[in-house]
């Protein structure tokens, strides 16, 4: 078997096909995106003429694409299938095509989370008695719990991410701007094997106390930690995302206090992670940690994002978030202090094993003095 063919395996559509049953649906409809790559490998570009993939509850499913794009579609992983592809021409309506071969008069259908809402609108009027639902609530459950092929394809993107880590010191020097540093992680990003870049963030000083951060034409000074927090997705369709932080010349020394916090609690949520355990007690675990230590009102967001085909997916990490994780779940943990001369985040990919955790990113947590 072939990489792609483990990534994206024949038998997935069927998968999906059990999950659109067991959620009472009739259907689910997925053009361009996540969903319809994970369920047929086909990374198709988001048109103006549609492109859907249709699962039946009962029934046979199909991939409709206009004509120019079938050639696309057929050397595609889909093309490997046992999916029928219906071409569209011209002046056909698409949506009164995939109506016609869906089951008469489906009571309800899940479209793609990421479909755009004027094709949602045009599904609606060619399917007038069916109640449109999110079909993200339907693939979830298999999207979360990664095969070993999945797994595979994170920690090829953490090792990639992880190359570019290693670059930075030779990027940062005082006196450059976020923005010529920016640059050049991002060229570094598509170097290291990625193939697109996904962000970049580099904040210097106060920026680095904005957890999202633009690229700005701020000049890096000596003695100013730098927040590095970037991420790109892989040839293979997965994504990577991790945050170290940088110092050109030694940072003030209330800065070394929290720092030292920090790493602390991000290796201690990383360690409440195992199956069972709920996402909100590995944020709760890090978060006591910086809060006992007094930071706590400057730890302003969850502690993570799931990871996958999207950068930030489900599981979320967050208080309230009471589904027990499971062996092959992905997800950051990422804890930050951000007090506002300056801030620090610590990011890592990790991954849910039978007994415990693995990261994918294996770069040191440390702070990288440079110069
Ligand atoms: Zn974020
Ligand atoms: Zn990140
Ligand atoms: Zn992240």
């Amino acid at each position: 078997m072939d990489v792609t063919t483990e990534l994206y395996p024949r038998e997935r559509v069927g998968l999906i096909r059990d999950a659109v049953a067991a959620a009472d649906l009739d259907a689910v409809l997925l053009t361009p995106g996540p969903d319809l790559r994970y369920a047929t490998g086909y990374d198709a570009h988001q048109l103006e003429r549609l492109t859907c993939l249709a699962v039946p509850a009962a029934g046979e499913p199909f991939l409709v694409v206009p004509r120019l794009e079938l050639p696309a579609a057929q050397a595609s992983p889909a093309g490997a299938l046992d999916l029928e592809l219906v071409a569209w021409d011209e002046t056909d309506d698409p949506y009164a095509l995939v109506a016609a071969r869906l089951p008469a008069r489906p009571a309800r259908v899940g479209v793609a989370d990421r479909m755009w809402a004027v094709m949602a609108l045009r599904f609606r009027a060619a399917l007038p008695g069916a109640e449109q639902v999110a079909a993200g609530a339907v693939l979830r459950t298999l999207r979360m719990r990664k095969s070993p092929a999945e797994l595979d394809a994170l920690r090829e993107a953490g090792a990639a991410i992880d190359r570019v880590h290693r670059r930075v010191p030779g990027l940062l020097k005082a006196g450059r701007t976020e923005r010529e540093v920016g640059r050049d992680v991002h060229d570094a990003i598509l170097e290291e094997g990625h193939a697109a870049v996904d962000f970049v963030i580099v904040g210097s000083g106060p920026n680095g106390a904005n957890p999202h951060a633009e690229l700005s034409d701020r000049v890096i000074a000596e003695g100013e930690p730098v927040v590095v927090d970037i991420g790109g997705t892989m040839p293979s369709g997965y994504c990577s995302d991790s945050t170290r932080n940088y110092c050109v010349g030694e940072p003030p020394a209330e800065y070394r206090a929290y720092f030292d916090v920090l790493r602390e609690a991000q290796r201690v949520s990383c360690e409440a992670v195992r199956p069972g355990v709920t996402p909100e007690a590995v944020d709760a675990a890090g978060r006591d940690v910086i809060a006992a230590a007094g930071y706590g009102e400057y730890f302003v967001h969850r502690t993570g994002h799931g990871i996958g085909l999207e950068s930030h997916e489900e599981p979320y990490i967050v208080a309230g978030n009471t589904e027990p994780l499971e062996e092959g779940m992905a997800f950051s943990v990422e804890p930050g202090i951000y007090p506002g001369a300056h801030g620090a985040r610590i990011e890592d990919i990790v991954l849910c094993t039978a007994d415990g955790v693995e990261s994918v990113n294996r770069t040191p947590h440390d702070l990288v003095i440079i110069g």
